[in-house]
């Protein structure tokens, strides 16, 4: 008897892992998985990742590489185009993905379905990347929120549960073209100098490194979190930013463990304030959602006339860690050694450098987004104008911390 077994492209973005990928799932369900990264060098430059996130993707990339023994297809160019060539060249029928939600890659993603489904390619994408998508959390009157505790209690809280993780696919078949597969340092993602001696000993990027993270928070970190979360000296947050941006775990697989080390008691306190981060982590991406143009405007419109002041020496000393304020300088000097930085501490050093120095909070924005492991388009601009008092649901311009 003839077997034909169904081909599916997996394009993996910033899902990378083989838990809980519901496109990956898919994909293997219908039967041999063809797994593709492409690095896109069609990305706006404003957009393009950081030298420390660059630095995580490539560690990230080949930890995902080596679950697939081997066989990821690495890619880099303009990511339609070697897309579209890539599954001509293989008369691949079946594309699938996650979705990404920074703005140039919903346009860029809405433009490539429309063109795959009019030459009559199969192509699904699915969710993993947020709790709930931004359009399904809209106030009465159907516009977005922009207000962080009624977005989360009375939005988010009131839809359907997330939806419950899955496992690695079981019979897991990879399709390999190895004169397609241009290999990882293709991708350029190291960085020429070695500055990443302290973050290599601190950092372990991949599906694996996360779910040691996890476990490493959980059980206790869940139910302790309110009383420790805001002393940076505790190391007592659960330092999974970095895994959740790249996809390397789901929130869904965090809020369901956090759930469980309480035993479902979603009345406990601590339980109640971390799941409420993961809430601010979708608030940011429905702002960015529905507000696109967050990372470079300010979000509250009587701020575009701000007179910010230029001064590069004092922008210099911030960056540096030589402003002479040893909480600032701590943090920043933290954030240069480790690539991270303790989110009360984050408030702090954006807070002087926009309210004490008068700089613009894009300066800071700039900085953390080129420094930053974690570094995400939602959570940074969001943040940097929630600090800057620009921001919807901002701290008002007098609070200075
Ligand atoms: C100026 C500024 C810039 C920031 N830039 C980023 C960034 O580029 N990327 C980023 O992931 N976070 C950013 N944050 C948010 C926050 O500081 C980090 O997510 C957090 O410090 C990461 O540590 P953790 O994983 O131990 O978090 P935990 O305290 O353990 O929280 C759990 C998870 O919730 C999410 N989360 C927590 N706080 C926030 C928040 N305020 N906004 C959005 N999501 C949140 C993160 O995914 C985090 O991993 C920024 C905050 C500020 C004030």
């Amino acid at each position: 008897m003839l077997f034909i077994t169904a081909l599916t492209l997996v394009w993996f973005r910033q899902d990378l892992r083989l838990r809980d990928n519901p496109a990956l799932t898919y994909a293997s369900e219908r039967g041999l998985v063809i797994p593709l990264y492409i690095s896109d060098t069609d990305c706006p430059e404003h957009f393009v990742p950081g030298s420390a996130s660059k630095w995580w993707l490539h560690q990230s990339l080949s930890s995902l590489n080596d679950s697939l023994n081997g066989q990821l297809h690495c890619l880099k160019g303009d990511a339609s185009k070697l897309l579209i060539e890539f599954i001509q060249l293989h008369d691949i029928k079946s594309v699938v993905w996650n979705r990404s939600y920074e703005p140039w890659q919903i346009k860029r993603d809405t433009q490539l379905k429309h063109a795959l489904i009019e030459a009559g390619i199969n192509v699904q994408s699915f969710n993993s990347h947020l709790l709930w998508e931004p359009w399904q959390v809209l106030k009465k009157d159907e516009t977005p929120y922009k207000v962080f505790t009624p977005y989360y209690r009375r939005g988010c809280l009131s839809k359907a549960s997330p939806r419950m993780p899955v496992e690695v696919p079981k019979n897991l078949q990879i399709e390999y073209f190895p004169e397609s597969d241009k290999g990882l340092d293709s991708l350029e993602l190291m960085p020429d100098i070695n500055w990443h001696g302290t973050i290599e000993k601190m950092w372990t990027p991949g599906e694996q490194g996360a779910a040691n993270h996890l476990s490493d928070f959980l059980p206790d970190g869940a139910k302790e979190y309110k009383n420790k979360r805001d002393f940076p000296d505790l190391g007592a947050t659960s330092k999974l930013s970095a895994h959740l941006h790249f996809g390397e775990i789901s929130p869904n697989q965090v809020w369901y463990a956090a759930i469980d080390s309480l035993n479902g008691n979603t009345e406990d306190v601590g339980l109640d304030c971390y799941l409420s981060e993961l809430g601010w982590r979708e608030f940011s991406h429905s702002l960015l959602f529905h507000f696109p143009h967050i990372p470079q405007k300010n979000f509250s419109p009587k701020f575009e006339h701000f007179p910010w002041r230029t001064d590069d020496n004092s922008l210099k000393a911030w960056q540096l860690g030589q402003t002479g304020i040893p909480i600032v300088d701590a943090g920043m000097r933290e954030l240069w050694q480790t690539g991270t930085m303790h989110n009360r501490l984050r408030m702090v050093v954006g807070s002087f450098l926009v309210k004490n120095l008068l700089i613009d909070w894009r300066k800071g924005e700039r900085w953390f987004w080129d420094c930053l492991l974690d570094a995400d388009l939602a959570a940074n601009s969001a943040s940097w104008q929630w600090i800057a008092g620009t921001g919807a649901d901002a701290a008002p311009y007098f609070r200075i911390f």
